[in-house]
Parts: C-alpha cells; sequence; structure tokens
C-alpha cells in the first residue's frame, strides 16, 4: 500500500465559512479521541468521490491533532477488473463473479494487508475493495475496531455480489452508509452519515474574477457568453452521460445556442472509464456545442461547476453524488434524478429539479425552465448555497465521524 501526497489544511480556516459553535463541537470530539491512532484504506488516490473526500478529511484530522492516516491498495487491473464488477453488482447489475475473479480480490487484499506494518487503534476499510484484508487486519490488530464505510447506492444490490461482500462486511465492527435506505444490507450495527464537501479545496473555494476569467479561456471554444449546461462526472455507465446529451437536444429545440459540457476524468481503480468515454466522444462528435472535456484540473472544474447555468445529473445509481453539493455550492441550481444520494442534496422548486432517472425529455424541459427565468436561477442558488451551508460542508461529517469512531472504541474497550 502506499500513502498519497496530500495538501495542508486547518481547522481555523473553516471558522469563516461555518459557525464558530460546528468548530467547537468538532475541536472537542478530536479532543475526546486523544491519541487514539486512525487508519483509512481505499482503493485510488485520485478521481472519484472517495478520495477526493479522504484528501480533505485526512490533513483536517492531523491539524486536529488526530493521528490520521491513508493508505491507497497497490493492485493491477484485473483487480480493478473484479472490483469495479462487485461495485457494478452491488448497484444492480448481474455481472458474473466467478471462482477466478474471487480468487483475483482475495489475493491481493491479503498481499496488501499483509504489507501493513503500522500500528492502529481503528481502521476503516472504505467500499467493497480493500474488505479482503479483513482477516489479516484482525490477526495483526486484534484490538482494532474495523469499521466499513460504504459509499455505494445500495438500493438494490446483486444477491451474488452482496453474499460475497456481506461474508465480509457482516464481520466488521460497524458499517457506515451515505442513506438510510441503504442501511441493514449487512447485519451490523450502522450508522447513515451524509457526505460532505470542502469549501476551502482548491475545487470549491472562492475564485477571484482574473482566475474565473482565465479558466474560462482554458475551456474555450465553450463560450460563457451563450448559455451552458455542464455535467462533472466520471465516464460510467451509472453516470447517464447519454440521458444528459438527450436532455441537453431535447433543451436545444427551445434554446438553439445552448452548449453542454460534459467533463469527466478516469478514476485510477474505474477500467471502465475510457470505453464510456469514447462512447460519449462518438456520440457528441461533429455538434460544435457538445464539448467533452476530460482530466480538467480542481481550479477549472471550479470554475466551469461556477459558470455554468444549470448543472445536470441525471445518474442511473447514485451513492451520494459530491458533483451535487460541488455545483449547489457554487449558487448553480442542478437538474437531477431521483435517485440515491441525489434528492438529500436537492430540494425540488427550491434548488433545482428532480426528475425520473429514465426520463431525459423532463430534465430537458426542467433545463429549459431554469434557463428561461434569470430570477429563479439567481433565487435557487442562494438557496443552494445556504442548504449545502447547513448540511454538507465538511466540518460536519467529520464531527458525526469522530463520534462514532468514539463509540466504537468505547464499546470495544
Ligand atoms: N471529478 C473531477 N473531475 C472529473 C470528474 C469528477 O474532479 O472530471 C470529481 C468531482 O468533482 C467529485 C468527484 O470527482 O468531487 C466525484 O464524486 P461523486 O461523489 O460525485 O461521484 P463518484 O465518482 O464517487 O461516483
Amino acid at each position: 500500500m502506499h500513502a498519497p501526497a496530500l495538501p495542508d489544511r486547518s481547522v481555523a480556516a473553516y471558522a469563516g465559512v461555518v459557525e464558530s459553535d460546528r468548530i467547537e463541537r468538532l475541536r472537542s470530539r478530536a479532543d475526546a479521541l486523544g491519541d487514539a491512532r486512525i487508519l483509512h484504506v481505499n482503493s485510488t488516490a485520485t478521481g472519484g468521490g472517495v478520495a477526493e473526500l479522504l484528501r480533505s478529511i485526512v490533513p483536517l484530522c492531523t491539524d486536529l491533532g488526530v493521528e490520521t492516516e491513508w493508505l491507497v491498495l497497490d493492485a493491477d487491473d484485473e483487480f480493478f477488473e473484479v472490483t469495479k464488477a462487485m461495485h457494478n453488482g452491488l448497484q444492480g447489475d448481474d455481472a458474473a463473479l466467478t471462482d477466478a475473479m474471487q480468487a483475483t480480490y482475495r489475493a491481493v487484499t491479503e498481499r496488501n494487508a499483509a504489507e501493513l506494518d503500522g500500528e492502529y487503534d481503528l481502521v476503516v476499510l472504505h467500499d467493497p475493495q480493500p474488505l479482503g484484508m479483513l482477516d489479516r487486519l484482525r490477526e495483526r490488530l486484534p484490538d482494532a475496531p474495523i469499521v466499513w464505510r460504504c459509499h455505494i447506492d445500495l438500493t438494490e444490490p446483486s444477491p451474488d455480489h452482496l453474499g460475497f461482500v456481506a461474508e465480509y462486511a457482516s464481520r466488521v465492527d460497524h458499517a457506515i452508509v451515505s442513506r438510510s435506505d441503504y442501511a441493514g444490507v449487512v447485519d451490523v450495527p450502522t450508522s447513515v452519515v451524509y457526505p460532505s464537501i470542502d469549501p476551502l479545496s482548491e475545487k470549491n473555494r472562492a475564485l477571484d474574477e482574473a482566475t474565473i476569467a482565465a479558466e474560462h479561456d482554458r475551456l474555450y471554444p465553450l463560450s460563457f457568453d451563450a448559455p451552458v449546461v455542464a455535467q462533472v462526472s466520471r465516464f460510467d455507465p451509472w453516470k447517464d452521460q447519454f440521458g444528459t446529451l438527450a436532455a441537453f437536444r431535447r433543451a436545444r429545440e427551445e434554446v438553439p445556442d445552448l452548449q453542454l459540457a460534459l467533463a469527466g476524468g478516469m478514476a485510477g481503480d474505474d477500467p471502465e472509464g475510457l470505453a464510456v468515454y469514447e462512447q460519449v466522444a462518438r456520440d457528441a462528435l461533429g455538434d460544435p456545442d457538445i464539448h467533452v472535456l476530460t482530466d480538467l484540473p480542481d481550479t477549472t472544474i471550479n470554475a466551469l461547476q461556477r459558470g455554468a447555468d444549470v448543472v445536470v445529473q441525471k445518474s442511473l445509481r447514485e451513492g451520494f453524488g459530491l458533483v451535487v453539493s460541488e455545483a449547489l455550492w457554487k449558487r448553480t441550481p442542478v437538474v437531477g434524478s431521483t435517485v440515491g444520494g441525489i434528492p438529500l442534496q436537492i430540494e425540488d422548486g427550491k434548488t433545482g429539479y428532480l426528475v425520473a432517472p429514465d426520463d431525459a425529455q423532463a430534465a430537458g424541459a426542467r433545463i429549459v425552465d431554469l434557463l428561461g427565468d434569470d430570477e429563479r436561477r439567481a433565487r435557487f442558488g442562494t438557496n443552494a448555497r445556504e442548504r449545502v451551508r447547513e448540511r454538507f460542508l465538511l466540518p460536519r461529517q467529520l464531527t458525526e465521524l469522530f463520534d462514532i469512531f468514539l463509540d466504537v472504541l468505547e464499546s470495544d474497550r
């Protein structure tokens, strides 16, 4: 396993963004953890929401005096093919999980666990990828409770995949999921914690006018002088870029100068990315108003989410969907589907609109509604900013995680 490089975070800097009593509560929970040493393990340092979360959580814990490390599995493409199939299976796909795939999974996770040499008092395993470390971790760290933090949409898991994952997950000390309907799929004490965005990260921080202008220039020939609809997502079948394309085409019938930006990265643990990107790029080929953008730096994503008139997130499954809060925080209304974590974030008719996941026409009509009404977009934007400030910022999430860690450590004693 390897430790990713991390930015600095200072808890004092959050005082300008959230109320001071929230910061005090966070500090008090951090103090209560004392000298507990916490390890987070996941499967990629870049791309996707889990890496995004850990990149902020871990340095903020360090600043709060909670000894925290983040290690990423060392694995090859064969392993990631297996774990993406597991991810898809947990989200309802019935892809095969053969004996050979299970053997690959066990071999890689056990090898990574065998390499672990630090001392820890609590271990958090993120998503299914590192769960196979469980037995070796128990041997190495018999006193450390193990928490499974599942970020996936567990609305309708395939029985085969759930059965395989539950063989491990039903033996952890505690599970954390992103939405109450996901609780109960594994039979261990489970908490619900909404993920959060970091208002001070490069992706979400305030940008001055000069920076925004420079970033918008970088996105040329996309023009912010004409209406822009944007989606920021890994290229992944669940993110339904094709539904967004259909919604855009429907909206363009009424707003002829409309442009679409589909920005997507390739997460290190997601082997499907390239194929989906190629299909999307082929679909958009020859249309000068559709911009398929890959691997944009965080400042550019920030300026795109800020400069778009409407953001779309028409996922077919979505554990939480940090991108929704990222856009809402920047006062951009979001048209999203009624799946997973999206309805937790969008208040229909107040901060954006919700549509059925298979209804691209309705999404297109909502885009048109928003584009035709500047006052409504501004009002939704103001509501959206406050909603995210209230519910979806990092200090709130970290306080809840610390509370769970304290409980788990306490009940283990
Ligand atoms: N993201 C990015 N560049 C891209 C695509 C995605 O930086 O081209 C980021 C996005 O801003 C968000 C994260 O990746 O912070 C995606 O998290 P989300 O929870 O929305 O979805 P996930 O990828 O975890 O399913």
